[in-house]
């Protein structure tokens, strides 16, 4: 058996980041599998469309590297892939459903099954169309089929209802849960499809699973509920041999624990639920992208994989061949899982290692043009190879870095209450001087200033060097002092140190 998979988003708006794990684990099982992995878009419900959301999707999973074999994208030998694009195959099984009497016609108003509700909510009972009432309503089983027909005919609306039978046990056998059994009766006679032509979810993505081959749909927990019916039409439709294995994932959850991971959520903790930026085209609201802040690709794709699934023992850092090579059903587990931040962050500052020095200043690039710099490009690439341990993101490049490219304009004033003691502007100008007089080096200058003038006059070495930091960054972060030193040079060095020496001046402690 060729293993098919499919990842099947309805085109309502921006990915969720929920829906990208389901997209990787899909991708995860083709591709260790040696199968397919498929894109179809489920836009069989019209009113939730939302232009540009199917383009979102196929950008985002490209941008992760999940890939698809065929898709709407792509083309391929079961399409087309767009479910309104097949609208014209699906009244065939609708009608063959009737015909072997797994289904029927309904023409029930919206207004009949209001009132309805409101009658069963009088007495405290809530209204469900299934086997107890369903004579009691207007459909081709309490009219018969002949007057059913008159009103097809006549062109009244109508709607084809999936018949349960009553009280039987439905078992799905759930490859992360074993088996979940469901009786019947505590299922509605759902709607399958509409008399404009149109298929619900339902139906049609139970006729595109099959005539697409599919093998296993992995999908998200909120879709267990449905997968009763979605055995049940397999089997009405007498495709119960090659029937696709279940696979329900556990849900994303609040970093809290308690409940689904929501847009709120990101907003109110700072990070993003979608992978990519989204524009909202109706309310123009711009929701933040893992790419757009300064995510890397790996990094999300590492930070999913994880929720929800491990490799069996603890390692943390997965490349996507690793996880396709490690990835297993059986290690998913059954709980949800939550959402951590730190633990995005951290994977982020991982990856941001990972790459070379020439690369991370490839990202910094357009922060420095975006402040004016023109640097040689071999400094930018060392300043970043030194500099890359110290940021998560590549937005923190400037702040982390900018005094490599500018002098301080100002100095943290806690940092001068606590170093810029009494006497440090002969100091400083020792500095100049040393600068001046031993040749430009490392090693000389570490004698000269370190250990003959520091050491040798007994001065405090934190106060004198904290000090000389104040004056070349502005405050007392950065790396080795010396280091930098050599890096800005003789001249800058000394200009910054005579400027701080005549902005801070002598002071009384
Ligand atoms: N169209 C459904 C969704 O948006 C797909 C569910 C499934 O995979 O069966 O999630």
């Amino acid at each position: 058996m060729k293993v098919r998979v499919r990842f099947a988003p309805s085109p309502t708006g921006p990915l969720h980041i929920g829906g990208v794990r389901t997209a990787l684990y899909n991708y995860l099982f083709a591709r260790q599998n040696g199968g397919q992995m498929i894109l179809r878009i489920e836009d069989t419900d019209q009113t939730r469309f939302v232009p540009g959301a199917e383009q979102y999707i196929i950008e985002a999973l490209d941008w992760l590297g999940i890939k698809f074999d065929e898709g709407v994208h792509l083309g391929g030998p079961f399409g087309p892939y767009r479910q309104s694009d097949r609208k014209p195959m699906y009244r065939q099984y609708a009608e063959q459903l009737i015909r072997d009497g797994w289904a029927y016609y309904a023409f029930d108003k919206p207004e009949a099954l209001d009132a309805k509700r409101k009658e069963f909510e009088a007495q405290k009972k809530t209204f469900q169309y299934d086997c107890n009432t369903r004579m009691g309503m207007e459909n081709s089983l309490s009219l018969g089929m002949d007057e059913a027909q008159r009103r097809i005919h006549a062109g009244e609306p109508y709607v084809v209802r999936f018949m349960f039978p009553d009280n039987i046990d439905i078992t799905v056998h759930d490859l992360i849960r074993g088996d979940v059994t469901m009786n019947s009766r505590l299922l509605d006679d759902k709607v399958l499809f509409k008399s404009d032509g149109m298929p619900t979810y339902h139906l049609a993505n139970i006729v595109d699973d099959h005539t697409m081959e599919i093998t296993h749909v992995i999908r998200g927990e909120e879709w267990l509920p449905s997968a009763p019916l979605h055995v049940m039409l397999y089997k009405a439709f007498g495709w119960e041999e090659t029937m696709p294995r279940f696979a329900h994932l556990p849900l994303l959850l609040k970093p809290e624990g308690n409940g689904k991971l929501s847009k709120r959520d990101g907003d109110r903790l700072g990070f993003p639920v979608f992978p990519l930026e989204w524009h909202d085209p109706k309310s123009g609201e711009v929701s933040s992208g893992y790419r757009e802040q300064g995510y890397l690709p790996e990094a999300v794709v590492n930070m999913l994989a994880l929720l929800g699934w491990n490799p069996g023992n603890d390692q943390e850092m997965m490349s996507m061949d690793e996880l396709i090579r490690l990835f297993s059903i059986e290690h998913i587990s059954k709980s949800g899982a939550k959402f951590n931040v730190e633990k995005a962050k951290w994977f982020n500052h991982e990856y941001l290692q990972k790459l070379s020095d020439e690369q991370v200043a490839d990202l910094f690039a357009p922060q420095l043009k975006e402040h004016g710099i023109e640097a040689d490009r071999d400094y930018v690439v060392r300043v970043c190879g030194m500099m890359k341990e110290r940021i998560s993101f590549p937005k923190e490049l400037w702040d982390t870095c900018c005094y490599f490219f500018v002098a301080p304009t100002e100095y943290d004033p806690s940092a001068i209450k606590k170093r810029w003691k009494s006497g440090m502007t002969t100091h400083m100008a020792k500095v100049i001087e040393i600068l001046n007089t031993v040749p430009f080096e490392y090693d000389a200058i570490h004698k000269a200033l370190l250990d003959d003038y520091i050491t040798g006059n007994g001065l405090n070495m934190g106060q004198v060097m904290n000090s000389l930091r104040l004056a070349v960054v502005g405050k007392t972060v950065g790396p080795d002092m010396l280091t930098l030193v050599m890096m800005l040079g003789k001249d800058e060095v000394i200009r910054r140190v005579q400027r701080a020496i005549d902005t801070i001046g002598e002071v009384e402690n």
